[in-house]
């Protein structure tokens, strides 16, 4: 699988917890979930959260990676803290999920491959505002970085999705 995006650069630490991310998509698809992983991780680099997709699991359409690892922190962690921290996605978030890491005040996002490269895998379309662009729109500064590690994130994809 090849991106078309160029792959942002990482150093160790962001590499550590992407790489725990993507596991967790590998550990969603296997429960026969969308595959999608996400960890939170304050700024002294301890982890706040890990959660995977349980759609299918929990018959909740909301039950995101990002998602449940983001009602992980809610109200067990000051918003000082979640303004710190970053969340690590396996995959770009999709809008529900960018707007749910903007009302948590987290201020950073690292996340593997990129929707474009989500879609060649053969996932359905879905909302065409990718989580650059939504945040992107937010009335305060948060970073965005990837598509990283796109080829190693592109793996729990692959033959993930039933053809149509
Ligand atoms: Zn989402």
């Amino acid at each position: 699988m090849s991106s078309s995006a160029q792959d942002q650069p990482l150093d160790e630490r962001d590499t550590r917890h992407l790489r725990r991310a993507i596991e967790l998509s590998a550990e969603a698809r296997r429960r026969g979930n969308a595959p999608f992983g996400a960890v939170i991780v304050d700024r002294d680099g301890k982890v706040l959260a890990e959660a995977r997709n349980t759609g299918s699991e929990t018959d909740d359409f909301t039950a995101h990676a990002e998602m449940n690892a983001l009602r992980l922190v809610s109200g067990r962690h000051p918003r000082e803290v979640l303004a710190q921290a970053t969340i690590y996605a396996s995959g770009e978030p999709c809008a529900m999920c960018a707007g749910g890491i903007f009302w948590s005040g987290i201020s950073r996002v690292v996340f593997g491959l990129d929707i474009e490269g989500q879609q060649r895998t053969g996932k359905p379309p879905e909302i065409a505002l990718s989580c650059r662009q939504l945040l992107g729109a937010a009335p305060r500064p948060i970073e965005v970085l990837g598509p990283c590690l796109a080829q190693e994130a592109a793996g729990p994809f692959s033959g993930a999705w039933p053809r149509s």
